[in-house]
């Protein structure tokens, strides 16, 4: 039996050098660079090209892929804890070549992928030279696909795709998008869909409007019309009809990481709480030795450590079983908490900084906003409970009888049965007639 917390010395060196490389290289850059996905914005890949070379030349690029697509194979415990470093930046990710939705694209390319699609569409990709989009989402639902009306059909040898798409996050930057469709309308559910890989500058993909969150600035989200988009058939994502399988792939491993990320994100949340509870001083104290202070550090403090460890825990269960279904519980565990718990910690940090923690001259609010796209990217928080209670309730089965074999009259008669011979001479020594005292309370 092996039960060990610690990190192997060499991988910890690693991390103390990302650590530092995150905090003085990167951190600063997130001031400068608006948008870490526009790959044509030459500010952006003047300051980013020559930190992402020193990160390939520290054999870190792209650390969730194995070493057969350039990536060193670490697994997801390592994984796990260099993107806890990585997420208290905006920009690391993408410096580390470990950035969603590319991370999840690429995924499913090597996975699902012709020899063809890997060559045009994922070589690149790995290599940061390009961003993608995954294009699922539809303006009338997100969390049911039962809902999705995009289609695509057969014409000679092309598909042609028409509907709408919502919140298709860096539709504006990506070279390809990867579009779920209906290609089989009376196929049973998990049958209906296909995945295509659609170049960005095929005729007909018009960009609506980019859905973002401050009013009167575009987002990165594209509101995306499909209209008589013709693509080649060998442009479909594994074989038709196979869609529903392929984002799952795809899903089970982004959450994760997005987990990950969000303790990183939340430990610089309580990384801020705790330096501005030691530096402002309020009635003669500093803010540190006011008691209700002290209550939401420590609870920060140990909200966070318990979310961790069922990521590490999480990650571990992933490289030991190398299988999604034997994990979807726990993955559906730490994505229904990681919403919760940026939003409480941040809030936190935000309260005990006073004006201008609400002030958009600090990070808090875009953090607290960041835990409700938490709560939704990937599945709402609420369809991941019923994954979880699901995946506990397959480990029970219902009692028959309506007074269940736990009630606790029929337990006492059970063990009164079971002991009556110990029962009955303690009652003799004692000096009670049976039945009565101590023993049978
Ligand atoms: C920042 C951000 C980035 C995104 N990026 C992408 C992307 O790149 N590509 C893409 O395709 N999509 C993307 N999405 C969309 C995301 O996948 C959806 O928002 C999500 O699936 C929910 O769908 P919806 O927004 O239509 O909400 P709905 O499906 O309408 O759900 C709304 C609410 O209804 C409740 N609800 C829904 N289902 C249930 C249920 N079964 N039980 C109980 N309550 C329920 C929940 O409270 C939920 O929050 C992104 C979203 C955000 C916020």
């Amino acid at each position: 039996m092996t039960w060990s917390f610690e990190t192997d010395p060499e991988f910890a060196a690693e991390l103390e050098w990302v650590d530092r490389f995150v905090r003085e290289k990167i951190e600063p850059i997130d001031q400068l660079v608006p948008d870490p996905y526009d790959v044509a914005d030459p500010l952006r890949n003047e300051l980013f090209k020559p930190l992402q070379q020193e990160v390939k030349d520290r054999k870190l690029w792209a650390c969730h892929l194995g070493p057969e697509l350039g990536g060193p194979g670490y697994g997801q415990l390592k994984l796990a804890l260099l993107n806890e470093i990585l997420g208290r930046s905006r920009s690391a990710p993408t410096v580390f070549g470990t950035q969603a939705p590319d991370t999840g694209n690429a995924e499913i390319l090597a996975h699902f992928g012709t020899e063809g699609q890997k060559e045009r569409y994922l070589a690149p990709l790995l290599d940061g030279q390009i961003v993608s989009c995954f294009s699922m989402t539809e303006p009338q639902g997100g969390a049911d696909p039962e809902v999705f009306t995009t289609k695509a059909t057969r014409d000679g040898d092309c598909w042609v795709i028409n509907g709408e798409k919502w919140y298709s996050s860096n539709a504006r930057h990506a070279a390809f998008l990867i579009v779920m469709a209906i290609t089989s309308p009376d196929a049973e559910y998990h049958r209906r869909f296909s995945m295509f890989i659609v170049p960005s500058e095929t005729p007909g993909i018009d960009i609506i409007r980019h859905v973002g969150h401050t009013p009167g600035v575009d987002g990165s989200h594209g509101y995306v019309r499909y209209t008589d988009v013709r693509v080649p058939a060998d442009h479909v994502l594994g074989g038709e009809g196979e869609a529903f399988a392929i984002a799952q792939t795809r899903l089970g491993g982004g959450r994760i990481h997005h987990a990950m990320r969000t303790v990183g994100l939340v430990q610089k949340s309580l990384d801020l709480l705790c330096r501005r509870a030691l530096s402002r001083v309020t009635k003669g104290e500093r803010l540190a030795d006011k008691q209700s202070v002290q209550h939401a550090i420590a609870h920060s403090w140990a909200e966070l450590e318990s979310f961790r460890l069922l990521v590490l825990r999480t990650a571990w269960k992933i490289d030991r079983y190398q299988d999604y279904s034997r994990v979807r519980g726990d993955i559906s565990a730490v994505k229904a908490l990681m919403p919760k718990l940026l939003n409480d910690v941040a809030s936190r940090a935000l309260h005990l900084h006073g004006s201008i923690g609400v002030s958009s001259e600090m990070p808090f609010l875009e953090y607290i906003y960041e835990a409700f796209t938490m709560g939704l990217v990937d599945g709402p928080t609420e369809v991941h409970e019923g994954v979880l209670a699901r995946a506990v309730l397959r480990n029970y089965k219902a009692d028959e009888d309506v007074f269940p074999p736990y009630h606790l009259p029929l337990l006492r008669e059970q063990a009164e049965a079971a002991h009556q011979d110990v029962l009955l001479r303690h009652a003799a020594a004692a000096g009670r007639p049976e039945g009565h005292g101590e023993a049978s309370r």
